[in-house]
């Protein structure tokens, strides 16, 4: 891949503005698609009314007047004379314009119509005449110091002289099974699309190859579980299930058993298990991964949990420990962390290494290099450690393949999750356990603020804790909303002098954010202010309110994740969502607890992108298609995809080569 110095023109401080938009290669710079097309059709002068958007074109008709302003500001003003008869143009800071601007030159302006002057005060000029067809203009997302034009500049640069780095990635029977455009053409009409037609069947074959590698390496992973012969075939008989679950302190309910079953199966049977088990914060998900390991344990072989955060770590160790030690005794579980010190962690290495430890709880330097297990044969991970094949290999290079168990509380709506989990099983619980409080949840305007305080005062006179959400951590100058630090100072106003308030956000280093999080779990701190860093996170049952600014900031995942958080004791539980705008949207989650419910409304409403989890595991940072809006190609690419994987007659294709290389590189 080449670096995108190598362009002309491109010199280091446009490197630099182009890195900001994570643009680092040619290729990355080709697929810095434009996020929308203007429509550029000459506007009937005679038709407009007052503050209308005009394009027109014409020929100037006076030399321009310039004028400046104390305040460094410009201003041109000259006629046009167009088809429709004359108008004046006002346009600021284009002083360097003037000597272009020759009477008789051509010209295009495009801004606002005032009619009370009968000018147009532009935006834009540009040189030569519309034509009668409309144009359409690509609009990129870009940064400060870099306009439109430079960008479509640059593309268009590269796309002359550097089409050694295009990269086709359709295989040739599917290119002329549908009749695509080659890549350059479809990449230099969606970046410079002549008309509608066009740039329609440019962005399809564009869109088609990002949905087909994609679900190329999803049917490739696939078919390698389906392959190894790795896998660990156990004994699990139904009658240790029956007494371990006569054990567990409570019911378990229908769907925890079923899914419990579908991982028996899994684990005495060859086919290795990558499996996800999907479930609602609170569905209890952790019981069924602790009876697996437990089961697995009696099998002979030894089990890692992963937790996202040593805190969480420790929680399930706690947790764990506590559940197995009604279970059987016998069974040695080990929590394993940063903080540990150095000769109790060679300790636990070389427990694991002799087969002491039957479980082991840490974060994912479980699968690290310095540990070696005598015989791992069952790996939980919790919350979106959707580990690649690199990880996956480090463990085979280490002798073990176990089974794999992903416990996620993103719910994901259902045809969706069959694409992009498609290399894995699925196991969902649904049901959540009997005596649940639901938790309330309003909506409320700004205005409305003062309730909310007396809401909050009311819950911290009985004890109990506080979470207080903002979308932003510090002042940004593009946006008006709410921070944790002006939060904090609102909330030191109304309870600082009787209660200790914490914040927490996502630039804070791991071990503080650990520390303040310890704080909020021992009741040292009434109110935790926090972005959303505590999506995923601990449990603090006392916690029992929660408190969202500018909630429509939020996807409806995100909230109910984040409602999530509380209603997790005995104790019912409050969350309010502050929001002036945006309240139908809002309502699903007013009116229903169904993390399932409530994904698919999301989907249905924002697309992939905003599902909590997904776009910060970077799976689907799809440039070009849309999962809502292109779910039908993506179907068809996953067709495709598997014919090309699987047919003998491909195996030796360099496309697939190079596709597989890139899988191992992730
Ligand atoms: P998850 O991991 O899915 O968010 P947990 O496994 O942490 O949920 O379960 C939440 C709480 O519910 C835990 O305290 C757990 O012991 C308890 N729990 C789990 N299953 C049941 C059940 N069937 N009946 C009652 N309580 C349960
Ligand atoms: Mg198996």
């Amino acid at each position: 891949m080449r670096d995108i110095k190598e362009i002309k023109g491109v010199g280091a401080k446009t490197v630099a503005l182009l890195n900001k938009l994570y643009i680092y290669t040619i290729n990355d710079l080709l697929e810095h698609y434009p996020f929308r097309y203007e429509i550029i059709k000459r506007t009937d002068l005679n038709k407009l009314e007052d503050k209308d958007k005009a394009i027109i074109d014409g020929k100037v008709e006076s030399v321009p007047i310039l004028l400046h302003f104390r305040t460094g500001i410009n201003k041109m003003n000259f006629r046009l004379l167009t088809t429709n008869g004359p108008i004046g143009i006002s346009i600021f800071n284009r002083s360097f314009l003037k000597s272009n601007l020759k009477i008789g030159t051509n010209v295009i302006a495009i801004g606002k119509y005032d009619k009370q002057k009968n000018i147009i005060t532009a935006s834009d000029l540009q040189f030569g005449l519309l034509t009668n067809e409309e144009k359409l203009v690509p609009v990129y997302h870009s940064t400060s110091g870099l306009t439109n034009k430079n960008l479509n500049t640059y593309v268009n640069t590269a796309l002359l002289f550097h089409q050694k780095d295009i990269i086709d990635n359709i295989p040739l029977y599917l290119m002329d099974k549908y009749n695509f455009l080659n890549k350059r053409t479809a990449l230099n009409i969606a970046h410079n699309p002549p008309n509608q037609i066009k740039l329609n069947e440019a962005l399809l074959r564009l869109k088609y190859e990002e949905l087909f590698t994609f679900m190329f390496k999803i049917n490739y992973l696939k078919t390698e579980y389906q392959k190894e012969d790795l896998g660990i075939v156990r004994n699990i008989k139904e009658d240790s299930l029956i007494e371990v679950i006569k054990k567990i302190p409570f019911e378990l309910t229908l769907d925890q058993k079923k899914v419990i079953n579908e991982i028996i199966k899994d684990l005495n049977n060859k086919k290795r298990m990558n499996r996800l088990l999907q479930g609602d914060v609170g569905s209890g998900k952790t019981i069924v991964a602790i009876i697996a390991m437990y089961l697995n344990s009696l099998s002979g072989y030894q089990s890692a949990l992963m937790a996202p955060t040593e805190i969480l770590a420790t929680q399930h160790y706690n947790n764990i420990k506590e559940i197995l030690n009604k279970i059987d005794s016998n069974i040695n579980v080990e929590l394993i962390t940063g903080s540990l010190v150095k000769k109790s962690k060679n300790n636990i290495y070389e427990e694991l290494t002799n087969g002491n430890i039957n479980i082991i709880i840490g974060t994912h330097a479980l699968i690290q290099d310095e540990i070696s297990y005598k015989n791992l044969g069952l790996v939980v991970t919790d919350e979106q450690h959707r580990f690649g094949v690199k990880q996956r290999m480090a463990l085979r290079n280490k002798g073990v393949a176990p089974d794999v168990l992903y416990m996620s509380a993103t719910p994901i709506p259902r045809t969706y999750a069959l694409s992009i989990y498609g290399d894995m099983d699925i196991s969902t619980i649904k049901e959540l356990p009997k005596g649940r409080i639901p938790i309330k949840t309003y909506i409320k305007t700004n205005e409305e603020i003062k309730d909310v305080l007396n809401n909050m005062y009311e819950t911290l006179k009985r004890s109990e804790q506080i979470y207080v959400i903002a979308p932003l951590i510090e002042e940004s100058d593009i946006t008006n909303l709410t921070n944790v630090y002006e939060l904090k100072d609102k909330m030191e106003l109304a309870f600082g002098k009787n209660y200790n308030i914490g914040i927490i956000h996502g630039k804070m280093l791991a071990e503080q954010k650990d520390l303040i999080m310890g704080e909020f779990l021992q009741n040292k701190i009434n109110i935790l202010i926090s972005t959303t860093v505590i999506e995923v996170g601990v449990d603090v049952p006392n916690a029992t309110m929660m408190v969202i600014f500018d909630a429509f900031r939020f996807g409806l995942s995100t909230l109910h994740q984040l409602r999530g958080r509380v209603g997790r004791g005995h104790k019912e539980s409050t969350c309010i969502l502050i929001s002036d705008t945006d309240s139908k949207r809002l309502s699903v989650i007013e009116s229903t607890n169904d993390g399932f419910e409530i994904s698919e409304e999301d989907f249905k409403l924002r697309g992939h992108g905003d599902l909590f989890g997904i776009k910060q595991s970077g799976v689907l940072n799809f440039k070009i298609a849309n999962l809502k809006e292109d779910y039908k190609i993506l179907l068809q690419t996953k067709k495709d995809s598997l014919e090309y994987l699987q047919n003998e007659q491909y195996q030796n294709d360099e496309i697939r080569k190079r596709l597989i290389d890139s899988i191992n590189k992730d």
